[in-house]
């Protein structure tokens, strides 16, 4: 794939930009290398300070970096712009937290007693120079949600970012340049993917973290594993979205636009099976195809886009595709589901009905605004389909009922569980999957430690 931002909405390349060379990835990974060395022993004090002064900027920055998103990967505008408050936010909360999150843990007086020390406690320290290799899909947020808690705890970035958002990588590198953070605390490695391999095998990267699709995730986690190194994975999720008699079904109706709509329906927590029993089946059903039919579809710059064009022209075949293959083997179109003519990737908000468990779209993401309906006799029956997946993400149930609360909490495979409510994320929560969509967590107290070396101190 080259390096070019392709404008999704027309088709017409505005920039594509040369890959590095080796030359120029080996200067990289040496000043990755040699700033880690004095980065490590600067005080939280310090790094906040800069984290914080990069919140600022970017708080500045925002309506011209949200229209550079929206132009290389055509999400609507008003969302690119939340998309960078949540970054300053996050900043912000690990600039505050980060201390706290890493401070020194001492076992209990019974256990350091046992282990015959005088003292013992277990320090966090930061591991070095850790590989990001981020998608296009939230292009700023994926990427802050590493680098905010990586450079608190002391470590240092690489970033290898998605071959369509050049512009975005490289304003990520220059924002953390301006807010003062040293040469090589944060580095774009305008790369593709065939080069990643050479970079994770490098022994000055010692760890890597990738938000992607599946094959990327197996690709990265085979090289590391072969060298032995630590990664993060954050893959890909068709979360299940269960309403209950019991539920408020107008607002799990107008919530469900909303969860599978959001980033045009390209966001790997985005509610994409919804399920729901058979006594409010049909009201939930009517008010869901007419929010997604009222959403408005179109240029992403204009402030009141509501859904714009998908960010490739494979990423609209993949999901047309997957569309066809279910019309064809028997589901029920209740709107969308028609390319329009015209330029750009548009495709329409699309709801499915009649699903069976033979159709791709059971089993596979759907990354487009593309959802399923599914219609359950029991909670049982609403439990093993949403289970019935290789995916989990998140999941997200709407009742009144206690009982049922605590059978969803129990028993929905998934690494979330929003109650009444749409799956996103905040920096104070732990962020991340089982299964096949992947392992070890971001965000909070836990997504911090992942790129820590957990060092325990023992004092005889
Ligand atoms: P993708 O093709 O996997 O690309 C993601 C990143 O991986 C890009 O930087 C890409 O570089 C790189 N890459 C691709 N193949 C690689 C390989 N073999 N070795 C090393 N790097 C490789 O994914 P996408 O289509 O852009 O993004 C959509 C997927 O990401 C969906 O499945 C979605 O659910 C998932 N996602 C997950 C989360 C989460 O937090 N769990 C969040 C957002 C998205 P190039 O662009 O140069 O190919």
């Amino acid at each position: 794939m080259p390096i070019a931002t392709v404008n999704p909405a027309n088709g017409e390349t505005l920039r594509t930009y040369e890959a590095l060379g080796e030359e120029e990835i080996e200067r990289r990974l040496a000043t990755a290398d040699r700033t880690f060395r004095t980065y490590r022993t600067t005080s939280f004090a310090q790094r906040a300070r800069l984290l914080r002064r990069a919140a600022d900027l970017l708080d500045e920055d925002t309506a011209d970096v949200a229209r550079v998103m929206t132009t290389e990967m055509g999400k609507p505008v008003r969302q690119a712009r939340a998309e960078a408050a949540k970054c300053a936010k996050a900043m912000r909360w690990y600039a505050e937290h980060a201390e706290v999150l890493l401070t020194d843990v001492e076992p209990s007086a019974a256990d350091v007693k046992d282990s015959g020390a005088d003292r013992v406690l277990v320090r966090y320290r930061p591991l070095g120079p850790v590989l990001a290799v981020m998608p296009w899909n939230f292009p700023l947020w994926q990427v802050i949600r590493f680098a905010a808690p990586a450079l608190m705890a002391g470590n240092v970035g690489l970033l290898k970012h998605a071959s369509n958002v050049p512009q975005t990588a490289l304003y990520l590198e220059d924002l953390f340049r301006r807010a003062g953070f040293p040469e090589g605390c944060f580095q774009t490695l305008l790369i593709g993917s065939g080069a990643v391999e050479a970079v994770l095998r490098d022994p000055r990267v010692r760890a890597a973290t990738l938000t992607g699709s599946e094959p990327a995730g197996r690709s990265v986690a085979s090289v590391c594993g072969d060298e032995i190194k630590k990664t993060v994975l954050e893959l890909g999720g068709s979360d299940p979205y269960i309403v209950m008699p019991s539920a408020d079904v107008g607002r799990a109706a107008s919530t469900a636009v909303t969860a599978r709509a959001q980033n045009t329906g390209q966001s790997c927590i985005a509610a994409k099976r919804f399920i729901v029993h058979a006594d409010v089946y049909d009201a939930f059903a009517e008010r869901f195809v007419a929010g997604m039919r009222a959403l408005k579809v179109g240029d992403p710059l204009d402030e009141d886009t509501d859904v714009g064009p998908l960010s490739s022209e494979r990423g609209r075949e993949d999901l047309e595709a997957l569309v066809d293959e279910a019309v064809e083997s028997g589901a029920t179109v209740l709107c969308g589901a028609e390319r329009p003519d015209g330029p750009g990737w548009y495709y329409p908000p699309t709801v499915l009905a009649d699903i069976t468990p033979e159709m791709r779209v059971h089993r596979e993401e759907t990354f487009g605004p593309v959802a399923t309906l599914y219609r359950v006799a029991d909670l049982d029956e609403a439990i093993a389909i949403a289970n019935d997946t290789p995916f989990g993400l998140s999941s997200n149930a709407w009742t009144q009922d206690a009982a049922e609360v605590d059978r969803f909490v129990r028993d929905l495979d998934a690494g979330g569980v929003f109650i009444n409510g749409m799956t996103a994320s905040h920096p104070a929560f732990p962020f991340g999957g089982v299964k096949r969509s992947g392992y070890g967590r971001e965000l909070s107290g836990h997504g911090i430690r992942e790129f820590c070396n957990i060092t325990t101190v023992w004092h005889g």
